[in-house]
């Protein structure tokens, strides 16, 4: 037991802790504030309080527990909401009113609940690390998989069915040290990775149904992104749309530092929407965290990691994870106070010395892995962080760092959100380091004119930015009818197909076949649009087809919709047929 003998915002120094380790959570004062201890020096241990510490000083105690900060990991974990260091906001709410009470303890998963355990593994059978045990399913979406727990191995002795508590033996296990009761909870420290057996190379990608990540900034199963952007250029809402539509099995949503009012938007929408494919509630896949710009700064630091320790233990079950987070700038800024706090020295812009190794052990932590366990499984996490430079300026620490670690880069573009052309990322600026590994999928899987397309329609972009140039000089007439045609397919591009409204209800959401046959459209148009010019027909009158205004509709053809693509295409053809006479 130690002695406070300074306190400083969220950081206190206590004295007396000599027989403390690193990083062991301690219980502050008589609120039992929770805090971690993030510096030793003899025995003066500088300690991160999760809480505001307001009334803690000099001579209050402070008790070690032992232990890492951890999370606890076990159905019921789905749908929950929790904050930084997981605790369970709704339950809290329940306890202490609408503002979070201090030193308030809640278990973050119902010990009392009984679920429904079905076994897999059979008395007798071998057993390793990472192997099933049984599963539960937790909703009609998610089968919560009860998996042999890190650090055992033996045989099944015992194994049970039916309806137990969390923290109750489902399992015994035959050891070479003797029999261990197994329950269905585990402990997971939170500032270390959880091991798997091998990283994989990414090979498939995880489709979001936003036209302009999947056509032409694919990001992969297990790959890391980065959506850097000014204040209002909409990176909340890539964010949100890939956590509501992205095709993976589990969404982690950290929000982290940003206003308070975008979770509440989370909370209210999440639970209306479905999911496309099965029908299903979103929620009922998704985690929530959140630590809000109201919420204590200290907290927000752990969240990332509270994050994606949750997104690692379903990702060991074979699944595909997802985590975005909301934005890592705001959890810098926790650490920069933390450090700043701690009298470090400085670096670049007063972030510490360690951020870009910080990020990096983050993002390192996605991936596609072969998991634990007997079988070949594979499970992915996928991760994508929200960056928010001051004023946009990409050469800020934050940005450079995450920029050197992430493969793909979504940059949005103040201009373009300016303009309201959203999603606004900016297509000259950004790029997928994965759109090669991912073209023999996309040609398997999509179509194999798939990959062709995207560059067609990538190099009509690049051309129009330097016809732009022209333009600006002397002006649309001066073009040839070929460049004019280029300027009009570029155009409908853009506004078209890269422009998707995130709240018009079939826009939302964009499947893949549909993204086909959408941009087969328009490039099939600057087809026919050439032929028609070879024979003498003047760009304006191509330009000024009918048949245009239906293309430009076509983004609201519903999903189960696909003859009505037929019947453009084939009017296209007569209209184009009509004119060339
Ligand atoms: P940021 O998080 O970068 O500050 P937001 O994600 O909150 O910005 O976006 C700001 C506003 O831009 C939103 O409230 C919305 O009006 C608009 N917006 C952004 N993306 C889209 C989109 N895909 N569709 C329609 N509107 C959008
Ligand atoms: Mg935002």
């Amino acid at each position: 037991m130690g002695k406070i003998v300074k306190v400083s915002g969220p950081l206190i120094v206590a004295d007396g802790m000599g027989e403390s380790k690193m990083f062991d959570v301690v219980r502050v004062g008589k609120q039992r504030l929770i805090g971690e201890i993030i510096e030793l020096r003899g025995e003066l241990a500088s300690i991160e309080v999760y809480e505001e510490t307001s009334g803690i000083g000099p001579g209050d105690e402070v008790f070690d527990t032992g232990e890492p900060l951890s999370v606890e990991l076990a159905p019921g974990l789905i749908e929950s909401i929790y904050d930084g260091i997981q605790r369970p906001l709704d339950k809290l709410r329940d306890k202490g009113g609408d503002r979070i009470s201090r030193g308030v303890e809640a278990a973050p998963l119902d010990h009392d609940k009984k679920w429904d355990f079905v076994p897999v593994s059979k008395p007798g059978e071998k057993v390793v690390a990472g192997d099933e045990l049984g599963y539960v399913m937790e909703n009609e979406l998610v089968k919560h998989k009860i998996l042999l727990p890190v650090g055992l191995d033996g045989t099944v002795k015992e194994i049970y069915k039916g309806k137990f508590t969390i923290v109750e033996p489902v399992a015994v296990i035959e050891t070479a040290k003797g029999d261990v009761k197994v329950p269905m909870l585990r402990k997971a420290a939170v500032r270390k990775g959880r091991p798997y057996r091998e990283k994989l190379a990414p090979f498939s990608p995880m489709i979001t149904g936003q036209r302009v990540i999947d056509t032409f900034f694919p990001i992969a199963r297990g790959g890391v992104a980065a959506v850097p952007g000014p204040f209002g250029s909409g990176k909340t809402v890539v964010q949100h749309q890939l956590a509501k539509w992205a095709d993976a099995d589990i969404i982690v949503y950290v929000g982290c530092g940003e206003r308070g009012n975008e979770m509440t938007d989370v909370l209210n929408e999440f639970p209306e929407l479905t999911d496309p494919k099965t029908g299903e509630p979103l929620m009922k896949r998704t985690v929530l965290i959140a630590n809000t710009s109201d919420m204590p700064v200290a907290a927000r630091e752990a969240s990332i990691y509270t994050g994606i320790t949750i997104a690692e233990y379903f990702r060991d079950m074979g699944y595909n994870v997802a985590i975005m987070a909301d934005s890592t700038s705001r959890w810098a800024e926790a650490l920069r106070e933390m450090s700043g706090r701690l009298e470090e020295m400085p670096g670049e812009e007063g972030y510490p010395a360690y951020l870009s190794a910080r990020l990096a052990e983050f993002y390192e932590r996605a991936g596609i892995v072969k998991v634990l366990g007997s079988h070949d499984v594979t499970g992915s996490v996928t991760a994508i962080g929200a960056v928010s430079p001051p004023g946009g300026d990409l050469s800020e620490p934050v940005s450079q760092a995450t920029l050197r670690i992430v493969k793909v880069f979504w940059g949005l573009s103040a201009s373009l959100a300016y303009k309201r052309h959203f999603p606004a990322i900016d297509w000259l600026q950004s790029y997928s380091l994965y759109a090669d590994r991912l073209s023999a999928w996309f040609d398997q899987n999509i179509g194999e004119e798939w990959n062709k397309m995207c560059s067609d329609a990538m190099r009509i972009l690049q051309e129009e930015a330097e016809l732009n140039e022209i333009v600006r000089l002397v002006g649309m007439d001066a073009l040839g009818g070929k460049d004019r045609i280029t300027m009009d397919t570029a155009k409908s591009i853009r506004e078209d197909y890269l422009h998707q409204n995130a709240f018009h209800e079939t826009d939302t959401y964009t499947s893949t076949s549909k993204q086909m046959k959408m941009l087969g459209l328009i490039l099939d148009f600057d087809r026919l649009a050439r032929q028609a010019l070879q024979k003498n027909v003047d760009a304006e009158d191509i330009i000024a087809l009918p048949i245009k205004e239906k293309i430009g509709r076509s983004k609201y053809i519903p999903e189960d919709r696909a003859e009505s693509f037929n019947m453009i295409s084939e009017e296209m053809e007569r209209q184009f047929a009509e004119l060339i006479g």
